[in-house]
């Protein structure tokens, strides 16, 4: 079973005239079909605040809000998985807010899950530990979106190294945390510049990064390959890549982050981990645990 582990719904145009296809329940069900994927985990996005949002211009972003798009989900049982979403700052930024009725209306509603969370606030700020403990204790894993400090970046924040998403970790042992983003992915290597935390950086990894030490050591964090940042990581210094998969085919998990329906939305994932099984560079069982067997298990999917 091939699971696609971050999928949206949505308009994504930020810039007039950029005749890009947005994104509809139909033509992701057909992305679907046409890639042979079996299931997709639908990632909420809503209008947030404006440290939240992803930038760009808000009046084009005709998105859903969060209630819509996990009923809607409900629509398509056996093909899309929702998850939830939510802010740390909802509850009047009190870091004692209690999340329990909404995150009980998401688990009865099918929730899986919760994310992908873009507050751009601290790993570690108190805030953001109270919501992510309250969801270890609903058993909902979460994905983040992750960045540096500076302004024009959205997701949660930290220093290279990311010693504040090792103390969330920490603090929040009973919470599964699905990482994703140019400030997570960024880590793959042990030379990180601020900048490379909203960026793409390429070239050969350094060895001893955060992230292998941070997947090696706690059983709480996962990764999911998606987008420019995850390919990049994966790509950018192709043997380190692929002794990667190797090293972390129980904690890797298959994504696109589709982000537009026409051809230059296309992601490169699901073809890159094909290929390496054909040519003999991952065996298939490497393949099936990243491409669906880890998310069904982690989300408790039955084969159908
Ligand atoms: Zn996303």
């Amino acid at each position: 079973m091939i699971i696609d582990m971050h999928m949206h719904i949505g308009d994504f145009t930020f810039t007039p005239g950029e005749g890009r296809v947005p994104l509809t329940w139909e033509n992701q069900l057909a992305r679907l079909d046409e890639e042979g994927i079996d299931l997709a985990v639908m990632l909420p996005v809503y209008n947030a605040s404006p440290e939240g949002a992803p930038p760009g211009v808000a009046l084009l972003d005709e998105r859903m809000s969060v209630r819509d798009q996990v009923l809607d989900a409900a629509r398509y049982p056996g093909r899309i998985v929702p998850f939830g979403n939510l802010d740390p700052r909802w509850g009047s930024n009190s870091p004692n807010y209690d999340f329990s009725p909404v995150l009980e209306w998401f688990v009865a509603q099918g929730c899986k899950g919760v994310g992908e969370v873009t507050a751009h606030l601290p790993f570690d700020d108190d805030r953001v530990v109270n919501m992510f403990r309250q969801l270890g204790s609903y058993k909902l894993p979460v994905t983040i979106e992750s960045a540096g400090t500076e302004a024009g970046s959205y997701g949660l924040q930290d220093e290279p190294g990311a010693p504040r998403l090792e103390r969330l970790l920490r603090t929040a042992p009973q919470t599964t945390i699905i990482g994703h983003g140019p400030g997570f992915w960024a880590e793959i290597s042990r030379e990180v510049r601020p900048v490379d935390k909203w960026g793409y950086p390429k070239g050969k990894v350094a060895e001893g990064g955060a992230l292998p030490r941070l997947l090696r050591e706690y059983p709480n964090l996962y990764a999911d390959i998606s987008a420019d940042s995850g390919f990049n990581a994966l790509t950018r210094d192709p043997a380190f890549g692929l002794a990667f998969l190797h090293l972390f085919q129980d904690k890797l998990l298959f994504g696109t982050d589709t982000c537009f329906a026409d051809a230059a939305g296309k992601r490169p994932q699901l073809g890159f981990l094909k290929g390496l099984r054909e040519s003999g560079q991952i065996t298939p069982e490497i393949y099936s645990k990243i491409t669906g067997a880890n998310a069904s298990a982690l989300l408790g999917i039955k084969s159908a």
